[in-house]
Order: C-alpha cells, then structure tokens, then sequence
C-alpha cells in the first residue's frame, strides 16, 4: 500500500492568514482546519471577501500561512523550500479557474500536452493521454480547436482536462463554472463530478451554485476565519 493513501489528499492544521495594510492587519484565517480525502468532492461556500481565495492559494501551496500547516498526502509543505513546493503543485495539484486560461494560440490537444511535456514525458506519450482526457470529457471531435473555437462549456471541460493532465492527487477549482448558463455549467459540473469519481481525485470547489453544492460529497463555509461543515 502506498503510505501516502492512509492520510488525507490535503490537510489544512489550524492555519492562519494575515495580511498587512499599513497600520492595520487583515485577519483573514484563524486557525482554519479541514481534511479533504481521496475521491471526495467539497464546495467551499461563502460569501465574497471571506477568504476563499486566500484558501484555495494557500492549499495550492502559492501562498505560505502566516502560522499553522498545510500538509499534501501527509506531508508538511511550511517548512519546504520554494523548489519543492513548486515540485509539489506541479505533480499533485490541479488549478482550474473560473476564466479558462487556456493557451489562446494552440488547440485544445496541445493545451493537455504542454504541461505533461514540462512533467517530463515524452510527446507521443502526452498526446495519448490528452486524447483519452478529451474523448472521456465528450470532446474528441475539437482537438483541433482553439480556444475560441470552442463554446464556453467545451473551454471550461479543456480547461478541466488540463488540470489533470498530470494526474494529481487535488483538484482546486475557483468558480468553474460562474462564468457559464445553468445548463452548461450543469453539464460541466457533471463531467468534472464523474472524472473526480473515476479518478479518485480529492476536489475542493468554490462556488456560488448552491444545486451544484447540494450535489457533492461535503459543503464547507469560511466562518469568522475557520472552516465550518455546512449543511
Ligand atoms: P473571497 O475569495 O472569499 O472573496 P479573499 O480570500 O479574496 O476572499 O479575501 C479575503 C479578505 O482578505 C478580503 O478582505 C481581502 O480584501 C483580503 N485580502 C486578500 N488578499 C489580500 C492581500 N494580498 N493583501 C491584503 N488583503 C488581502
């Protein structure tokens, strides 16, 4: 058995988040504390300026807490230098963002091969696996499209193939679908809900969409700087 598979995909201990504006300190995290474990989808919901931002960058290893510890796979990421917190989001967690940030320039295939061929595989080995990505998300047929040739459903579903291209352990998602109608963004969260079954991927999701929210495993809030289990 792997070691890393009896501990949660993220943990977050007691971790706080400051942020200082001149005279006055933002005190946006207190002592946060959450586990997040394999196959399991979370929606972080809570109101804007809550700090589910300042959540969701400090799990991602962007940004470092002001005291306390997030842990990936068990580990212990404050004490890590930059290089091996980058290693670190680079194989084992997976951005997706409300705006898709796709490369505009290259089709939706090259788009899943670039990050793998940074990871180090070889061309024809991330073309496989971002043609089997795109076909299970519906989309083999827009291999060749560019970004804007895609409709905003098949951008945000590349976008979601993209973050797993390198098959990380934690999928972070900040609104992936506020920028979609309810149908699309329906359609969209199903993909995304069935790849985190089929994956075993650990899925922290902030959104608005409370039918989406209702639809997944747990529901968390940001409540005076701590994380709650809501609903
Ligand atoms: P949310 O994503 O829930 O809207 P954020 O995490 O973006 O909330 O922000 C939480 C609070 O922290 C807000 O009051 C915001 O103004 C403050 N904040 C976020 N980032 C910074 C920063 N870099 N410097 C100062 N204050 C910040």
């Amino acid at each position: 058995m792997n070691d890393a598979s009896r501990f949660p995909a993220l943990a977050l201990d007691a971790v706080e988040r400051r942020y200082g504006r001149g005279e006055t300190t933002v005190e946006v995290l207190t002592g946060a504390t959450f586990a997040l474990f394999p196959g399991q989808s979370v929606a972080l919901i809570a109101p804007s300026g809550a700090g589910k931002s300042t959540l969701l960058h400090l799990a991602g290893l962007l940004e470092r807490p002001s005291a306390g510890e997030v842990l990936v796979a068990g580990a212990p990421t404050s004490t890590m230098s930059d290089d091996q917190r980058t290693a670190i989001r680079r194989s084992q967690i997976g951005f997706v963002y409300q705006f898709h940030q796709l490369l505009p320039e290259f089709s939706a295939l090259e788009n899943l091969v670039l990050p793998q061929m940074i990871a180090g595989l070889k061309r024809k080995e991330a073309e496989t696996r971002g043609r089997e990505l795109l076909a299970y998300l519906g989309l083999a047929k827009r291999e060749t499209h560019r970004p804007a040739e895609l409709s905003g459903g098949e951008q945000q579903r590349v976008a979601i193939a993209r973050a797993v291209a390198n098959s990380p352990r934690i999928l972070l998602a900040d609104e992936p679908t506020g920028n979609l109608d309810p149908k699309t963004a329906d359609h969209v969260f199903g993909t995304l809900a069935s790849l985190v079954k089929a994956t075993g991927l650990a899925a922290l999701i902030a959104t608005h969409n409370m039918d989406l929210a209702a639809r997944m495993d747990r529901r968390v809030t940001i409540r005076d700087g701590q994380v709650a289990e809501v609903g």
